[in-house]
Formats: structure tokens, C-alpha cells, sequence
């Protein structure tokens, strides 16, 4: 059994991105990919922020696959700040 995209917590992506020193301005995929290096492998870190791109949860260059050069810059759209304002509720 391999880690997937699915066992990514959208919640806690959204976080990293909205907490990061550079959420107004665009958080590059290497930071998100490092925040979660413990469990997850940077192809599967990609793979769902490519999913929060197309799902309208975060702002960003998506590619499915190979960034390059590209660092993503990635933002949290208010869709994105809704959903974990609903999670914050504890
Ligand atoms: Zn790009």
C-alpha cells in the first residue's frame, strides 16, 4: 500500500498554505511538499494540489505532473478559508 492523494487532509493543506509567511503573495510547492515530507512523497503532496486547484480550494500553477522550474504559487481562495474556518470550530 502506497500513500495517496485521498490520504492528504485537504484541511491540513489548506493550512500550511494560509499559515505560510508567504500566503498573500504565493506559497511555493516546495515549502507545502516539505511541510509534509514525514508522510507523504512530494509527487503525492503535488498531486493534491492539484486537485485543490481544480476544486477551486487553492489559487496556483497546477501541473499534473513535473513543476520544473515552476514554484506554484500557491494561495488559499475564500472557498479554501471557508472550508477550514468550518474545521476550526473546536
Ligand atoms: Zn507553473
Amino acid at each position: 500500500m502506497s500513500v495517496q492523494a485521498k490520504d492528504l487532509s485537504a484541511e491540513d493543506v489548506i493550512r500550511v498554505v494560509g499559515d505560510h509567511p508567504d500566503a498573500a503573495t504565493g506559497v511555493a510547492r516546495w515549502d507545502i511538499e516539505g511541510a509534509f515530507s514525514a508522510g507523504f512523497p512530494p509527487r503525492v503532496v503535488n498531486a493534491k494540489l492539484v486537485r485543490l486547484v481544480r476544486q477551486g480550494y487553492l489559487d496556483g500553477c497546477a501541473h499534473s505532473r513535473g513543476f520544473q522550474g515552476c514554484d506554484g504559487g500557491f494561495t488559499v481562495t475564500p472557498k479554501g478559508k471557508a472550508r477550514t474556518e468550518v474545521c476550526d470550530g473546536e
